[in-house]
Order: C-alpha cells, then sequence, then structure tokens
C-alpha cells in the first residue's frame, strides 16, 4: 500500500482517538503525511544537564532527578500546578496550566525521571513549562543520537500526544513501512544534484545517525521541496510563453529619438540604459513582456518607464501607467508632463477623484485614440475605460496590487499588453525566482550623479533637545524636513493623535517654519494641497504616516525623521528614508526609537544605520522575518508553503533546482517523455489542489 493511502488511524499507537487529533491540529492524515512532520529541532540524547547548568541560551535539553514538591497558584487563567524538580546540583520549576490533576496523579515522588524540555527565566528563576517527562530507565540504551523535537499543540498534549509520543509514532512507522518510501527523484537527477535517496533522508531526518547523515537528509528533502515549487512555476511559464505572443514593437521612432535628443533634461545612467535595452529585447521579440524592474529609491524608474512608452506610441499603441496612490498618479502625471513639455502626445490623468464631467472626454479620447498615455491609479482598471489599443502597462510599486487587479489589466484588450512592473522594494533573488519563477528582472542598481549616500542615526527618544538642534540646522540652510509617525491599524485613534501631537509639537518647537500634515483620515483633496504646499516650498517641515511611504518626491528635503521607528520593519524604514536623499545636498534620516530596544529592533536599527542598499536590507529582512511575512509575497497571492527549505539561507538549492527545472521543462514542457512520468506523477500528486499562479504574473 502505499503511504499515502495509509490512513494514520491504524499506524502503531495511534488509533481513532488519537487520529482524529493529529488530522484537526496538525493536517496529517495519512503515514506519508505523518513522515513530511518534520522535527524543528534536535535534542542530543547523550547528553544530560544539570540544573546549575541552565543559562539563558539553553535550547531544548533533557535533565535528570526527582520531583519533591506539587503546589497548585494562582486564579483563573494563571492557576498553574508547580512542581519543584531536583538533582545534585540544584531546583528547577517545572509548570503546568492544563492538566494540573491528571499530572499531579501521574508523577511521583522519589521517582527519577527524565525532563525534556526549553528552559525560560520567569523573574530570575529558569522554569520548564509542560515539559514532556519519562521515566528514568537505567537499563536502557543510551542511544547516544540527536533526537528530533516536533512541533505539538496544548490540545495535543493533552491526548498524550507531546514530541515524545510523535517520536514514538513516527519510529515504529518507519520501523514497519519504511520500505513502502517511494523515491520522487529520478536517478539522473539524484545523480547530478548529489543527493541521498528519499527513504534514507526520512530515515534520518527523524532519527538521525549522526551529524552528517542528518545534514545530507536536510539537503535532499530541501532540494525535493524546491525542485517541484521550481518544476511547477517553469512548466507553466513556458505555457504561458507559448500561449501568449506579443505584440512586436519593431522600430524605435519619432516620439523616443526626438525625446531622447531634444527634451531629456540629463544623461541616462549606465544603468537606465541597460534597462532600456533591456526593454527593447522584450518588446521586439514578439513575446509578451513581464518584466519587473527594481531599482531602489531615487534611482530613476519613473523615466524609465516613460521612455518604455514611448517606444510602444512609436509602434502606434497607447500606454498607461498604474501607481497605488492619487499622490503618486499625480506626481508621476506632473513630472512626465514636465519632461515632455510641448510634445505633441496626448496625456490625461485619471484617478478616484476626477470628476464625472472630465472622465467622459478621457473615455472619449481613449476610444479614439487621442489619448496617448494615461497615468491613474486603480480607477483606470475598471470596466468603464476602454483604450483604443493598449500596447503596454507599467505599473509602479506593485506589492501594492493584486493578482486580480493584475490580471484584470490583462483582459484590457482582446491581446494582452506588454507588461512592466517597476518596484523599489528590492525582492531577494531568490524569492523573485522561486514566487516569480521566469518573470524576467532588470535592475538599476546606480544612482544618478551627484547623489550622495545618506546618514542614518539612530537616537533615543529621550535626546530631543539634540535632534531639534540638528533639524533646525538644515532648516536654517533652507532645507526641509519629514517627521513619520506610524500607524498601528488596530487603533485609529491613537495614530491620528500621535500625528496631531507630533504636529502641534513641531509647531510649538519651531515658531518661525510653516508646518503641514498629511495623513490617511484626510480627504484626498486636503492631502494633494498639503503636499503640494511642501513640494512648492510653501511649508517646511511636514508631519505624516506612512502615507508618504511611497515615491514622493522633494528633492529639496534632506531630513527624514522616523519617529517610534521600532514599529517599522526594514523594508519600510528604507522606503521612508529613500524620500530624502533625492538632491545633490548631504541628507539625513533619523531613527528615534525609546531606549529600552528588544534585541530583533536593535538589529534593525543597526542594519539601517549601516547599510544604503535596498537589497542588503530586503535580505536581511528576509532572514529576519521569514518570506511568509514579506511586504509582496503575501498580496501576490502565492502561499506556499516551505517546510525545510529556507529562501534566506538556501539560495545555492534554489539556484541549482531552477536550473534544472528549466532544462526539463525545454525539453519536454508537457512532461510526456517516458523518463519524466515520475515527475509529472509528483506534481500531480502536490499541486493538483492549488492555484496556479504561474498563470498570472
Ligand atoms: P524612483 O526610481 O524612486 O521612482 P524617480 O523616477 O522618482 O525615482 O527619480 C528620482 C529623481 O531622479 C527624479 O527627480 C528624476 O528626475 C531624477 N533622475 C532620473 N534619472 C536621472 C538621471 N539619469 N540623472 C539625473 N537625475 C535623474
Ligand atoms: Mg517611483
Amino acid at each position: 500500500m502505499e503511504l499515502s493511502e495509509r490512513d494514520i488511524t491504524y499506524l502503531p499507537g495511534v488509533g481513532p482517538k488519537k487520529a482524529e487529533v493529529l488530522k484537526k491540529e496538525i493536517n496529517i492524515h495519512s503515514a506519508e503525511d505523518l513522515l513530511s512532520y518534520y522535527p524543528f529541532r534536535y535534542i542530543d540524547r547523550s547528553k544530560i544537564y544539570s540544573i546549575s547548568e541552565i543559562q539563558a541560551s539553553s535550547a531544548y535539553i533533557q535533565l535528570k532527578g526527582k520531583i519533591i514538591h506539587f503546589e497548585t497558584i494562582g486564579e483563573g487563567a494563571a492557576r498553574r500546578l508547580i512542581a519543584k524538580f531536583k538533582d545534585e546540583s540544584g531546583i528547577i520549576d517545572l509548570v503546568w496550566f492544563k492538566g494540573i490533576k491528571f499530572i499531579q496523579n501521574k508523577y511521583k515522588f522519589n521517582t527519577e525521571y527524565i525532563v525534556f524540555g526549553k528552559p525560560t527565566l520567569f523573574g530570575n528563576k529558569y522554569n520548564i513549562a509542560h515539559p514532556d517527562i519519562e521515566e528514568f530507565d537505567p537499563k536502557a540504551e543510551i542511544t547516544g543520537g540527536l533526537a528530533g523535537c516536533y512541533n505539538t499543540s496544548e490540545k495535543m498534549k493533552n491526548h498524550f500526544l507531546g514530541t515524545k509520543a510523535i517520536q514514538r509514532i513516527i519510529q515504529s512507522t518507519l520501523t514497519s513501512f519504511a520500505n513502502d518510501i517511494t523515491e520522487t527523484l529520478p536517478p539522473s537527477i539524484m545523480k547530478r544534484a548529489n543527493v541521498i535517496s528519499r527513504k534514507e533522508a526520512l530515515l534520518n531526518i527523524h532519527l538521525p545517525q549522526n551529524l552528517d547523515l542528518l545534514k545530507k537528509a536536510e539537503y535532499r528533502l530541501k532540494f525535493e521541496e524546491l525542485f517541484f515549487l521550481q518544476l511547477n512555476i517553469q512548466r507553466y511559464s513556458k505555457q504561458r510563453s507559448e500561449k501568449v505572443g506579443g505584440y512586436v514593437f519593431s522600430k524605435i521612432g519619432e516620439h523616443f529619438n526626438s525625446f531622447y535628443h531634444n527634451y531629456l533634461p540629463f544623461p541616462l545612467t549606465g544603468a537606465q540604459k541597460r534597462v532600456l535595452k533591456e526593454i527593447r529585447v522584450d518588446l521586439g521579440s514578439g513575446h509578451q513582456m513581464n518584466r519587473l524592474l527594481q531599482g531602489d529609491v531615487g534611482s530613476g524608474k519613473t523615466l524609465v518607464g516613460l521612455m518604455t512608452m514611448l517606444m510602444g506610441l512609436d509602434n502606434g499603441f497607447q500606454a498607461c501607467i498604474m501607481a497605488p496612490t492619487e499622490i503618486l498618479a499625480n506626481q508621476h502625471y506632473e513630472s512626465i508632463k514636465a519632461f515632455l513639455k510641448d510634445m505633441p502626445i496626448g496625456v490625461e490623468l485619471l484617478t478616484g477623484s476626477t470628476t464625472k464631467k472630465k472622465r467622459e472626454p478621457i473615455h472619449e479620447g481613449l476610444r479614439n485614440g487621442s489619448i496617448h498615455i494615461l497615468i491613474g491609479t486603480h480607477a483606470l482598471i475598471e470596466d468603464e475605460v476602454q483604450f483604443k489599443n493598449l500596447g503596454i502597462a507599467i505599473i509602479d510599486e506593485q506589492h501594492r496590487f493584486g493578482v486580480a487587479q493584475r490580471a484584470k489589466l490583462w483582459a484590457k484588450n482582446n491581446h494582452p499588453p506588454h507588461i512592466l512592473v517597476m518596484t523599489a522594494t528590492p525582492i531577494p533573488r531568490t524569492l523573485a525566482m522561486t514566487v516569480y519563477g521566469d518573470l524576467d528582472v532588470s535592475v538599476i542598481d546606480e544612482l544618478p550623479p551627484g547623489r550622495k549616500p545618506i546618514q542614518t542615526i539612530h537616537q533615543f527618544d529621550n535626546r530631543r533637545g539634540s535632534l531639534y538642534a540638528s533639524m533646525k540646522k538644515q532648516l536654517e540652510e533652507g532645507r526641509q524636513i519629514y517627521i513619520v509617525y506610524p500607524l498601528i491599524q488596530e487603533n485609529e485613534k491613537m495614530d491620528l493623535k500621535n500625528v496631531e501631537d507630533g504636529f502641534y509639537q513641531i509647531q510649538a518647537a519651531f515658531p518661525d517654519y510653516r508646518v503641514c500634515m498629511v495623513h490617511g483620515k484626510m480627504k484626498a483633496k486636503d492631502k494633494d494641497a498639503a503636499m503640494q504646499r511642501f513640494a512648492a516650498c510653501e511649508a517646511h517641515i511636514m508631519v505624516a504616516t506612512t502615507v508618504i511611504e511611497v515615491g514622493v518626491n522633494v528633492p529639496n528635503a534632506t531630513v527624514m525623521v522616523i519617529e517610534n521607528a521600532e514599529r517599522f520593519g526594514l523594508s519600510q524604514l528604507h522606503q521612508l528614508r529613500g524620500r530624502v536623499g533625492r538632491g545633490g545636498d548631504q541628507s539625513y534620516c533619523v531613527l528615534v526609537t525609546s531606549p529600552k530596544l528588544s534585541n530583533d529592533t536593535r538589529k534593525r536599527m543597526d542594519i539601517m544605520v549601516k547599510s544604503n542598499d535596498g537589497f542588503e536590507i530586503s535580505e536581511a529582512d528576509l532572514s529576519l522575518r521569514g518570506p511568509g511575512d514579506l511586504e509582496g509575497t503575501q498580496q501576490s497571492g502565492i502561499a506556499f508553503d516551505l517546510k525545510l527549505a529556507n529562501l534566506a539561507t538556501d539560495g545555492q538549492i534554489v539556484q541549482l533546482t531552477r536550473d534544472i527545472a528549466r532544462e526539463i521543462i525545454e525539453k519536454d514542457p508537457a512532461l510526456n517523455m517516458h523518463e519524466n512520468q515520475l515527475l509529472a506523477r509528483q506534481l500531480r500528486k502536490m499541486f493538483s489542489k492549488k492555484f496556479n499562479w504561474g498563470i498570472i504574473s
């Protein structure tokens, strides 16, 4: 029988009650599922710690000793049973919040126990909550090996499914059925990737014979996980590129050339030129372009977007650019109008606040082709917006848009337009490869000349005096300043209060300067008015929430003060910092935090102070937070779940799996060849129920 068909109910040591819990709590239904429930760490069972050795860094350990006392303390939810557990070196508290009676009856004084668990500091003493306990058996073989620790929920523990119990069930399953473990990789791939068999890997991930085999087992299982993910992505992107031919933009013409030679106010950077060439190749290729343009804040993506649209115009097509906020759409509109000056190109702006009266002629102009470039928010994907012939769509700061919205843009024509997605939120390479597969990526890795790197300073919030003094100096030199407060979504009133208090505080501290304010609760019209005042230098200080996070461009602003910086993620801090340093003057970013910092926050602040490199920062973000939390992954609609592989640290495996998957799909796009049947079957098994994100990207 295949392991995937073997119901866990009938595995040795399970039975209907436990099976029910395993199914509900951790979604384990079959022997196959059970064997893919990997330990999250290992304890060295050859070592028994003494209580006096315990330190803050002690992870999961085992102790040997006796319970000398029980007592129940606390009320309600805090009611708990405490056992004093003693060995030769000292005493530690074992704590239970549940099953108090049961525990107290089960364990006896004067019996030697082995206790497994993770000590945590409570007050100034260590304790172990809900430990696993077994009677010490002097005759039991000291395996000397590594024992897996499994995640277990409270409910599981209450049903005698603690980590030791899971260990036992897995062990007996392996003893009975190891020979039914089937291979998922053909020999050629195993050889190429130099991985051990699946059977050997599963045996050693659960019951490692030694550290070396554990490493090999991990490598094999990570490889498998990433390989099938890649194979799936490659398969769909191949299908897409074959099905969807692209408009061919065969020529560079009047618009592009005239702009390039007569209107461009400064030379393009090397990176901008390179990216434009890459785009040009795509547009002429006959395939639909699907390109992600990554460039750090201030690297000049808008201009690249504009020149890409001009290529479309030269070939008789319309173009559009979609921004996530009204402020940004406005700003693109203003800067594109300024770039194009008197060139005979119809440019219009369409946002949620465009009046009905203005909309009519815009709709008309789009249908008859007199409008060549449309700039807007998601208002431009509404159904009544119809183009004559949309050839290229640019999406700015894409992580704000969901897959569904992008799909809608696709559907604007009977033929999908070329798509260029611009983002300043750098997606780490490994993540981009895993999430987007073959979405082509261009990178602007060079800032326009003359920019000075932003200096970042971390300052505690009890030193406002010196902060205000340095702000004043900048103001006296004619510069402008942003002050940003975090949004705490659970409590909008508080948010508003933060910003408003800040506003009055700053007004009082800088009576000679004009202060304006922007926050999410303001009407779009008022927000824009305040932004405009700041952009025109009529206001010197802008107090704002994160609404200014993306895209806003005021080169004269040189100071970014971020209040409660501990509340922001790294990528967001970097985005905010990118609002300054956009002109030729030295700019500063001040991260204000409380002096009491968690380790994590301290790390984040240190990275910000040390690095100005968006890629480095997003890599650090990935390893601090994990990809699930990373901005962009959730919205992109990809809920993949990696059990062992870690995108932050397993980049090499990602690369290898991608190369191999690509070669296979190149040769056999539908996986019809005899030698690929194993792979085809495994893919069906893994992905049949899931959404095929490769279709849209
Ligand atoms: P982002 O990549 O963050 O969207 P922008 O497109 O807003 O950056 O560009 C930032 C600023 O740099 C703008 O004022 C833009 O006009 C200017 N800029 C763009 N390209 C160049 C260049 N090659 N040389 C000098 N300045 C440039
Ligand atoms: Mg931009």
